[in-house]
This record gives structure tokens, sequence and C-alpha cells, in this order.
């Protein structure tokens, strides 16, 4: 499966509370072979699952099963710990092709019990010509029902023509472009490429070069800087540290499952002499 990082950036570790962020495929799978990603654990983060072609499954140690299909969210809530696989469907031949996102959680909840919400149906709204589904937060009035634990926005954009889109001037934010290429007030964003805007813009106009579909990503400056070393994000090395020893003791912190798929081993922190 190839996959895009396009957060964080070496100028951009975050964008609101928005840390990373893995455009995956287009690609072919089958029945049997998927994303094939083994149980690995999460700590600090919500991740956010969006496909745009495809099916995908998605396990966790809460006891979750939840098959997810375009234009649907799976978003995970890692809290103080949580672990799941992305597996193939059993049944779906085709393409794949979306993205993967995480939330950095902020103190308030990021040493909470964990959770899982799907949502299958996402509140859509015609901007122009153009279209926008509203996964997280409130965009042009409209609002996902999607947990959110800072103030944030995660919307696809689906761009036929010149858009103005009206932004929050107390967020940055960032444009992914997943399929075409467009501009983004006289800046050119391809595909794979990230296009970032500061706080202070209440508005921003898009042309599209051909048709184009987007991911917009804005929020609120995060409360703190964040350590992030393999799944975990956290605040300093002595967090990963523990989250560390957690996983490879499988100590109880991240649950269990059952999955098809092998279990990762985390790499052992450039920071440690040993294991
Ligand atoms: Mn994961």
């Amino acid at each position: 499966m190839p996959v895009r990082r396009a957060l964080p950036r070496r100028a951009h570790r975050t964008v609101g509370a928005w840390c990373f962020a893995d455009h995956m495929g287009p690609a072919a799978v089958t029945a049997q072979h998927g994303l094939d990603i083994g149980p690995h654990p999460h700590t600090g983060l919500q991740t956010v699952t969006y496909l745009v072609s495809g099916e995908a499954l998605h396990r966790d140690s809460l006891g979750s099963e939840q098959l997810i299909t375009p234009g649907q969210v799976n978003l995970m809530s890692a809290g103080r710990g949580v672990s799941h696989s992305e597996e193939a469907t059993g049944h779906y031949d085709g393409d794949l092709h979306g993205i993967q996102l995480w939330i950095a959680q902020p103190d308030a909840t990021r040493h909470a019990p964990p959770a899982f919400e799907h949502h299958a149906e996402l509140p859509r709204i015609a901007i122009d010509q153009s279209l926008a589904t509203v996964l997280v937060g409130e965009f042009h009035g409209v609002r996902s029902p999607a947990r959110h634990d800072t103030a944030l926005v995660g919307a696809e954009l689906s761009i036929r023509h010149r858009v103005d889109l009206q932004l929050r001037a107390d967020f940055e934010y960032a444009i992914i472009v997943l399929e075409g290429a467009l501009s983004c007030d006289g800046v050119d964003v391809a595909s794979g490429q990230l296009g970032y805007l500061s706080i202070g813009n209440d508005e921003i106009t898009l042309h599209p070069y051909e048709p184009t579909r987007a991911m917009l990503l804005g929020g609120e400056p995060f409360e703190s800087d964040i350590l992030i070393w393999w799944n975990f994000v956290a605040r300093n090395r002595e967090e990963i540290d523990r989250a560390y020893d957690a996983w490879r003791n499988s100590d109880g912190r991240f649950g269990d499952f059952t999955s098809p798929l092998e279990r990762i081993s985390a790499p052992t922190p450039y920071w440690r002499d040993s294991p």
C-alpha cells in the first residue's frame, strides 16, 4: 500500500491538534489482503479513518469490529491506551484509497479510557458548485456528530470550480490534495502536498485545475508541544518509555483482541541503550 505522509512536516509539526496524516493508496486490495496492519497500540491521540474508495475492517481492544466504506468515519480515541488492527474485509476486491489522520488529545482527555465511534452518515453541504463532507467539527454552519476534544475541523472537499471557503481566523489550516490539483489563494498544491495557512485568515479561495478532492484540516493552535514516537503521542520521553514497556510486556494497558494478523512489535526508542 503506497502511503504519503502529509503531516508532520518539519515546518509544521501540528495544524491545530492534527498531528499526523497518511494518504493511503489508491492501490488494489483483495478480500484477503488490504491495509494488513496488525494489532498495535496507541496512546494520547484519536485516529480518524476516511475512505474515498474501497472498504476496510477495523478491529480494536474495545471489542469493536467495524467495516468502513467511503464517506464514513471511524474515530478511535486512544486516551491512556488502546490497540487496534486495520484488516482486509473478507469480501471486497478493488481499489482502496483514503486517509488516516491523528488528532493529539489535550491534557483534559489524554489519560481517559479509550473509546470508538463509527459515523455511517456525515453532514454534507454544497458550497457554490463544490461539495463538503464534514468529518469532525463545524464547517460552513454544519456540524459533524463526531467527538472532538479541542476546537478543530476536518472536511473533505470535492471541487470542480473556483470556491470561496469561510474560515475561522483563530484556526490554522492545512489542505491535503487527495486527487487532482488546485491553487490555494494563488499557491499551487498538488496531490500528495500539503498547503498551510496560518491563523488570521477568515476566508480562502480555491481554484481547481481539474476535478479535485482535498482534505481541509484546521484548529486552534495546540495547547502544548507534543512528542510523537511510533504510535504514541506524549509530552516527554518518560511517557513514551512507559507506553513502550507496557506494549512490550503486554501488561494489559492496551487491552487485547483476536486478529488474523500478527501483533506488531514496537521499535526501541533511540534514546534507550537497550530494550
Ligand atoms: Mn493505528
